[in-house]
């Protein structure tokens, strides 16, 4: 188990978006049904908005509704690895290795399968065919603070879709990720292209819109696409990260090129 897992987080590694520390990591979760899931590092021009492989990975699994039994990365582990494994996953966590986490209360299978990532959109390809996406994501919502689910689709230049909804850990609001930016995260591990349209869909609250923290994190990953916000009874509204976040700071200030490519 602990070789084929790692081999799946270094896989993933290339993926990550490092344009400032230049330092790929992966990190691979192993789920009590044999699936697993993998997420690259995703750093912003913003320092705190950038998503570790790790709460990648923990996002993607919790979509699942199914047990994390071992977590495996690309590198060593931080110091404050296994708490943050054992805060998101729940049971009782150890080090097997530096760069091997295993729930030790539970039997670990062989991985088997990735999770499927990526979804197709019901023909005819559609504004309101991806909002439609996004809100019946959010039925994967993991919300236990909030009771607030939020759905969102980010498709790519391909037609090739990824889901995501919004993943709060239980115990430590700081750690949630926000629908648009587990479907990112998804659609980098998947390997999505440059981004066409990201939609987002809440039916607690058709007039929602995008945080702040998601308006710069779709301006640094998929500048100049389509924000698509659906509005229940009323057409989805359409809007780009340029219009959402006027003069944002992002890495074309650095010297970096931003979006996903
Ligand atoms: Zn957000």
């Amino acid at each position: 188990m602990p070789d084929r897992l790692r081999a799946h987080a270094q896989a993933c590694a290339p993926r990550s978006h490092v344009p400032y520390s230049g330092r790929p990591v992966g990190v691979a979760a192993l789920l009590a049904d044999g699936r697993w899931v993998a997420a690259p590092r995703i750093e912003n021009a913003s320092f705190p908005l950038t998503i570790s492989a790790l709460q990648g990975a923990l996002a993607l699994a919790a979509l699942t509704g199914e047990t994390v039994v071992a977590v495996a990365a690309s590198v060593p582990f931080g110091p404050t690895g296994l708490g943050e494994i054992e805060q998101a996953a729940g049971g009782a966590w150890a080090l097997a290795a530096p760069d091997l986490a295993v729930r030790t209360d539970v039997d670990r299978p062989e991985p088997g399968e990735p999770v499927g990532l990526t979804v197709d959109l019901p023909p005819p390809p559609s504004v309101e065919g991806g909002a439609a996406l996004a809100l019946a994501a959010a039925d994967r919502a993991v919300v236990p603070a909030s009771a607030f689910p939020v759905g969102a689709a980010v498709e790519d230049d391909g037609g090739r879709l990824v889901v995501g909804a919004n993943v709060e850990v239980a115990g430590d609001w700081t750690r949630g990720l926000c629908a648009e930016r587990t479907a990112l995260v998804g659609a980098v591990a998947a390997g999505l292209g440059p981004i066409r349209r990201v939609y987002v869909a809440c039916s607690k609250a058709p007039g929602g819109t995008p945080c702040g923290g998601c308006r710069q994190v779709l301006a640094e990953l998929a500048p100049g696409c389509a924000v698509v916000v659906w509005r229940g009874a009323e057409a989805p509204e359409v809007t780009t990260p340029e219009a959402l976040l006027p003069g944002a700071f992002d890495g074309r200030a650095l010297g970096r090129q931003g979006g996903i490519r």
